[in-house]
């Protein structure tokens, strides 16, 4: 059994589990981040990966964390000056399914994204260079030490890891490990079409996107569910050298994890819906690769940041549902609240409480 130093241990390396240990390591904390896949290998299996990674320059709700997140591309470009390169950059917007007036004043919003295929690659040198402590491991099981002596985690490979303080960022995977999380935590499986280039008859590179997704309409009627649900949003993002094609979200009722769609299937559904869509019907033969991936979402929409009721020393952060805006605004936040001095943390709870995210039970 290997005792963690003391500071905090992150379940899931993904975009929430990374960027907090980032901001964690600003605040002078150890930080141990545990996560199965070399993160330039996950693209089969984590959101993150997969993601279009855009960021509207403006509030998506009247919500004070919709306010807060409209900013996110600030913190985007604060974590580039101190790390350097984490794929962001400004983007050209071209929406369709819009009023001819509307499409024509998109290309001039204030829009930004994050190119995954450059964040996969650089997160882990990243990572390292700030002084944290990589584990490539599958946490298996959780189970809290007796006498509040914090966690025991225990992995594929038959080793166990105890910590006194523990954060599950594990995405679609963090029901698995701790099954009394709030129900509004749910997830869904998503798929996009890899392409090779960014289809040239476009012109330069930029992001096509639908007014409206359909997955967030799908993700507030999850809890009504009485069969399995999808939906299909035809856009088409830049991504490395190459692109992503359309979004397949599918929801089973009750929003257990359970098990991967069959590709194929899920390669079908994408295809139809996008030919069915006067804007990507143009594109729904393309040639490319079907990637999926579990997605977290809430319900209700807010995401969960906070301490677990009725378990000391577990937190949770996770259940985003444009996790490219809010992870960067609230990772520092709770950062400060599980590192800083006594005053600026209490400082860091009461904004996490203003943002409509804490406590993780409300
Ligand atoms: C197709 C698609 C497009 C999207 N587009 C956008 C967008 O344009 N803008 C936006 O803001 N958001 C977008 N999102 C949402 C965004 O991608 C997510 O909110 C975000 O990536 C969630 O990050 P995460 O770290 O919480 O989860 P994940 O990326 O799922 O990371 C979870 C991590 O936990 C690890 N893990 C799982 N189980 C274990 C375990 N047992 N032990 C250790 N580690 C474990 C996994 O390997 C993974 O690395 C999109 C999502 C999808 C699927």
């Amino acid at each position: 059994m290997q005792v963690a130093p003391a500071g905090v241990v992150i379940v899931g390396g993904g975009l929430a589990g990374s960027l907090l240990a980032l901001a964690l390591r600003e605040q002078g904390a150890t930080v141990t981040l545990i996560d199965p896949l070399p993160a330039s290998d996950a693209l089969s299996c984590s959101a993150t990966a997969m993601s279009y990674g855009v960021l509207p320059g403006w509030p998506l709700a009247s919500t004070p964390l919709a306010r807060l997140a409209a900013r996110a591309s600030r913190q985007w470009h604060r974590l580039q000056q101190r790390h350097g390169d984490l794929g962001w950059r400004s983007q050209q917007l071209h929406l369709h399914g819009a009023n001819a007036a509307l499409s024509a004043v998109s290309r001039w919003l204030p829009f930004a994204q994050v190119d995954t295929a450059v964040l996969m690659a650089r997160l882990p040198l990243v990572l390292a260079a700030a002084g944290v402590q990589s584990v490539s491991a599958r946490v298996q099981s959780l189970a809290s030490v007796p006498a509040g002596e914090g966690w025991e985690l225990g992995f594929g490979d038959g080793g166990a890891l105890r910590a006194e303080c523990v954060v599950l960022a594990a995405g679609a995977a963090c029901r698995t490990l701790w099954p009394a999380l709030p129900e509004r935590l749910r997830c869904s499986w998503a798929a996009v079409l890899e392409l090779p280039a960014f289809p040239p008859a476009l012109g330069r590179a930029a992001a096509w996107l639908p007014q409206r997704f359909a997955r967030v309409a799908l993700e507030r009627r999850a809890r009504t569910l009485e069969q399995v649900d999808w939906v299909v949003d035809s856009g088409l993002v830049p991504r490395g050298s190459g692109a992503l094609l359309g979004q397949l979200s599918l929801i089973r009722p009750g929003g257990a994890l359970e098990q991967p769609p069959l590709p194929a299937q899920s390669e079908e559904e994408l295809r139809s819906g996008l030919a069915s869509d006067p804007w990507g019907a143009a594109w729904a033969r393309q040639p490319g690769r079907i990637r999926q991936a579990a997605v977290a979402f809430c319900s209700g929409g807010a995401p969960l940041v906070g301490p677990v009721p009725q378990a000391e020393g577990l937190w949770l952060f996770s259940g985003f549902s444009a996790g490219f805006a809010q992870v960067p605004v609230l990772a520092p936040l709770l950062a400060e609240r599980l590192a800083a001095a006594p005053e600026p943390a209490a400082r860091a709870e009461r904004r996490l409480q203003q943002l409509g995210v804490w406590p993780v039970g409300g």
